[in-house]
């Protein structure tokens, strides 16, 4: 199995890459900003209860993440592999999903991390907020909040798999093709 956690701030481009990843290497896409904003759409309870973090530019509790990553990988037994986007973001998560994976015989492949400064982040945020309706990309403040937060909690999680010869980075700046199969060539090298 080809498991993948692609990494970086918000606005680096993981969206965009995991789309392309997941058609090449045929991997199952989880990515836990999207599904809550999939409860959030359904006003189910775990949407109604991470919204408040979401708003902010705050993470939701790991415990809540890591039952919701949990479950979706348990509802995909038979994939190629998984491409983790937006998760882990503290090691709290990173150790949660080694052991999940760890129980399916089927660790973490690689880190990809999209390195990406943070002025460039801010210019994409803003301007994806234009058109996303997302509320967290519409307010500088949660734009720098969101970065702050990446730096603060989510950077020791590139630690953690670098402890396990796992972290490669990326340039996350560029023509999206190129940004592509650099990331490609890192996974076949690995693979
Ligand atoms: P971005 O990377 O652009 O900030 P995401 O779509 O990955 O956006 O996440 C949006 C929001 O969802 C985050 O700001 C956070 O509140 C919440 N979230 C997503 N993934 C996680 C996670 N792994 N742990 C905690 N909160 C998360």
């Amino acid at each position: 199995m080809l498991n993948i956690v692609l990494f970086g701030p918000p606005g680096a481009g993981k969206g965009t890459q995991s789309d392309k990843l997941i058609s090449k290497y045929d991997l199952q896409h989880i990515s836990t900003g999207d599904l809550f904003r999939k409860h959030l759409g359904e006003g189910t309870d775990l949407g109604k209860l991470a919204q408040k973090f979401m708003d902010e530019g705050n993470l939701v509790p790991d415990e809540v993440v890591i039952g919701m990553v949990d479950e979706k990988i348990k509802a995909h037994p038979n994939v190629k592999g998984f491409i983790f986007d937006g998760f882990p973001r503290t090691v709290k998560q990173a150790e949660a999903l080694d052991e999940l994976m760890n129980k399916k015989n089927t660790p973490i492949t690689i880190m990809l991390a999209l390195e990406v400064p943070d002025e460039e982040l801010k210019k994409r945020l803003v301007s994806r907020g234009a058109t996303s309706g997302r509320a967290d990309d519409q307010d500088i403040n949660k734009i720098e909040n969101r970065i702050q937060v990446y730096k603060s909690e989510t950077i020791p999680v590139a630690d953690y798999y670098k402890q396990q010869n796992k972290f490669v980075g990326v340039n996350g700046v560029g023509a999206i093709n190129e940004i592509f199969e650099a990331l490609s060539k890192e996974i076949d090298a690995k693979a």
